[in-house]
């Protein structure tokens, strides 16, 4: 069901407890945009909390409030730990009463699921991607109502009220309008025109990318006279530990031309990535290749579980990651392969990438430079 961007705000309105939430593996636009907004209900009043199943990570901690947002997969982990360490205890003092009635201790030794706690809302708010890709925060959330806001042309939303702006460069850009439709003021709420802006900055590669429109700029422009400083977001995001740039270095060794040198790729199997600690940003070093038209990373962080990023210069990459499944923009998508091993996922993909540029004519895509999350 289609929204108008008007019946949105009429619903943020009208709700008084609102939890968002954006995709997993949240990137600046996912962690900026759900922050925006909460900052902004916040100011109205209203409960707004975010909520995401993966970690926010830690270049985007720069953003105020970013640790304190509700990571599923952190809690996780801290829970985890937890009863970890309090199993160990009870094994060194298995006499210990007082390790006997720890619940923890209880929970290692039976092994039992971790389950978050539950939240209930009258408003729950899916941003920068549908509602396959926010994990358990689907169960999480008891909301009476479900609203959709995302950028992405692929979204296929057809049960919740959805909002879909494919010319917008971000889900931020679209916040952005809708914030100030509702009565905001950026000049008077600095966290909330600094989690907009890092949604508009990284969504564009910082201006760069041809999604950047003279509305984008407009917006930027707007956020800076209220007092965003860019070169601070964008250091901080930039910087990266002296391990990772080496984990980079090590996996740029792994990159292949495709299809004649009119595609490259890196393919990290299981093994290979037991070596890599970081590959984050890697397409964005393979997609700059002289004279390719598609970039592919493949990676097995999780065995049989390979992950996807594509980028191109103007073939539809979307199309290709649709077919597994996935989704994204014409030049920049992803998608995953689940239960498959590595050279099955990795055949099936090459084949459908060679199949993509046998049929594409550079020139005649959706042409400009590769990028566009
Ligand atoms: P990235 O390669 O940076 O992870 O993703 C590129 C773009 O494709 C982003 O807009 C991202 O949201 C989208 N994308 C990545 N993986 C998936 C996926 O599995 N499903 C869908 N629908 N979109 C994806
Ligand atoms: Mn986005």
């Amino acid at each position: 069901m289609e929204l108008t961007l008007h019946e949105a705000a009429e619903k943020l309105r009208q709700a008084d407890r609102i939890v968002l939430t954006a995709h997993e593996h949240p990137d600046g636009d996912a962690v900026g945009s759900t922050m925006g907004l909460m900052y902004f209900l916040q100011s109205l009043g209203k409960q707004a909390q975010v909520i995401l199943e993966d970690k926010v990570s830690k270049n985007l901690h720069i953003l105020p409030g970013a640790r304190e947002v509700r990571q599923l997969k952190w809690e996780q982990e801290i829970a985890e730990k937890a009863a970890e360490e309090a199993a160990e205890k009870a094994k060194a003092e298995p006499e210990s009463e007082k390790a006997q009635e720890n619940p923890a201790v209880n929970a290692g030794e039976k092994k039992e699921e971790w389950e978050p706690e539950p939240v209930e809302a009258d408003l729950l708010v899916i941003l920068d991607t549908s509602a396959d890709r926010i994990g358990r925060v689907k169960d999480v959330v008891k909301a009476a109502a479900v609203i959709n806001i995302d950028h992405h042309i692929t979204n296929q939303e057809k049960e919740l009220p959805v909002y879909v702006d494919g010319q917008a460069a971000a889900c931020a850009e679209i916040l952005f309008e809708l914030i100030r439709a509702m009565g905001g003021d950026f000049s008077k709420n600095l966290p909330m025109a600094q989690c907009i802006y890092t949604g508009l900055a990284t969504d564009t590669g910082f201006f760069r990318f041809s999604n950047t429109t003279a509305h984008t700029m407009h917006a930027a422009a707007e956020l800076l006279a209220a007092g965003v400083e860019p070169n601070v977001i964008s250091e901080a995001l930039e910087v990266k530990p002296y391990e990772d740039i080496m984990s980079l270095a090590k996996a740029m060794e792994h990159i292949e031309l495709l299809h004649d040198g009119r595609g490259a790729g890196v393919f990290l199997d299981y093994e290979t990535m037991q070596e890599i600690r970081h590959t984050d940003g890697i397409v964005d070093m393979v997609r700059v290749i002289e004279g390719i038209d598609i970039a592919v990373v493949m990676k097995e962080k999780i065995k049989d579980n390979a992950r996807v990023s594509m980028r191109s210069t103007g073939l539809d990459v979307s199309a290709i990651a649709k077919t597994f499944g996935g989704g994204g923009h014409v030049r920049a998508a992803g998608c995953g392969f689940r239960n498959t091993p590595f050279e099955t996922a990795k055949a099936k993909l090459l084949s459908a990438v060679d199949a993509a540029l046998d049929a594409y004519v550079p020139g005649t895509g959706e042409e400009g430079t590769p990028g566009n999350v």
